[in-house]
């Protein structure tokens, strides 16, 4: 492997990949210098550093090259969630001190804080955030507000207008959320999956920024509080509020952040192969080669407006696949800031580069 790669690698940008002898793909890396990145893994001391362990597990090694640094990271990543190789699993920590607001699928959906997100579940993602455990209180006074339900995930559920109820209506369920009027007790039979459904369609609009009914309903308690000179639960409503306020806070900021990373993205690639991106919230949704005349350019133009047109970027979560996408080209353009006078057609004048 080390001949091979003296003899052939060369110092271009592009990705890796360290194959065992039954074709298991180990581990995919990238670099700006291909060729010095290997020969880095081959001086590793074995076995204190994991590339030499890698190394020594290892029985080929191949690699491709990319346009230019921008193009090799996106390549590392399509390979990696291709192939998912076992080093990169162990490795790829980089996204655990984001969280994500999960709203799960499937009967009597539930919000709450996750730090990663899978795309085959039929989950709604919101994110990423920092902060998981401010970000948990806010969304427990939401779920409150509202009436959702918080309990495990495989907690039975029946609705009031279900055919067959598994258990009694009326049963204690087993939490006293529902007592204390904090879920509309969708375990017990407490309400229609309309209503319940009504109460996920507020929290949806709430997250989005469309919906305020959820700070209204408790300012409107607090201040019924203060009349009757409740003053102490007065207190702990006027800190729920602020809470709520500074979720629909975070979550616009999570907005204008996503937002803001759409615009075409031209990058100079190695002899002259130059590229560009059309990224819309944080994700390639289009790749071309640089247009070289005033005809490739007004196609590509046309093309641009279509894909970051507001009726494209309508939703507001982000769908899970698009994640670890998001991720990386958020962490480009907050390491090398200087790529964002290589934009056009970007979202807003100051794009908020802190996802
Ligand atoms: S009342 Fe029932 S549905 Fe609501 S959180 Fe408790 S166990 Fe879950």
């Amino acid at each position: 492997m080390l001949a091979a790669v003296k003899t052939d690698a060369r110092d271009r940008p592009g990705t890796y990949r360290l194959v065992a002898e039954g074709g298991e793909v180990l581990y995919v890396g990238k670099s700006k210098r291909v060729r010095a990145r290997l020969l880095s893994h081959f001086r590793a001391e074995y076995p204190r550093d994991k590339s030499a362990r890698i190394i020594a597990e290892a029985a080929s090694v191949a690699w491709d090259y990319e346009p230019s640094e921008f193009a090799a990271s996106l390549a590392e990543l399509r390979l990696i969630k291709r192939w998912r190789p076992r080093y990169n699993v162990m490795m790829k920590r980089d996204a655990r001190h984001y969280a994500f607001v999960r709203l799960t699928a499937g009967t009597a959906p539930r919000l709450d804080v996750v730090r990663t997100a899978h795309a085959d579940g039929g989950d709604t993602y919101y994110g990423p955030f920092h902060g998981a455990q401010q970000l948990g209180e806010a969304l427990r006074e939401l779920n409150d507000a509202i009436g959702l339900r918080d309990c495990a995930l495989d907690t039975r559920m029946h609705f009031a207008d279900q055919a067959e109820l598994p258990v009694a209506a009326g049963r204690t369920p087993g939490c006293i959320r529902y007592e204390i009027g904090r879920c509309l007790g969708p375990c017990i039979g407490a309400v229609m999956a309309a209503e319940y459904n009504a109460r996920v369609a507020l929290a949806r609009e709430f997250l989005a920024g469309a919906h305020d009914a959820p700070v209204a309903l408790l300012r409107e308690a607090m201040e019924e509080a203060s009349h009757r000179l409740e003053f102490e639960r007065a207190a702990r409503l006027r800190d729920k509020v602020a809470r709520l306020e500074s979720l629909q806070d975070q979550f616009a900021r999570m907005r204008v952040a996503i937002e803001s990373l759409s615009f075409c993205y031209e990058v100079p690639g190695v002899n002259g192969d130059d590229r560009v991106y059309v990224i819309r919230r944080g994700c390639v949704r289009h790749e071309t080669t640089a247009p070289k005349d005033s005809r490739e350019r007004a196609l590509l133009d046309t093309l641009a407006a279509d894909l970051l047109s507001p009726a494209a970027q309508r939703s507001r979560a982000v769908p899970a696949h698009e994640i670890d996408e998001l991720l990386l080209v958020a962490s480009w353009f907050r390491r090398f800031p200087g790529e964002l006078e290589r934009t056009r057609h970007r979202f807003g004048r100051s794009p908020y580069m802190r996802v």
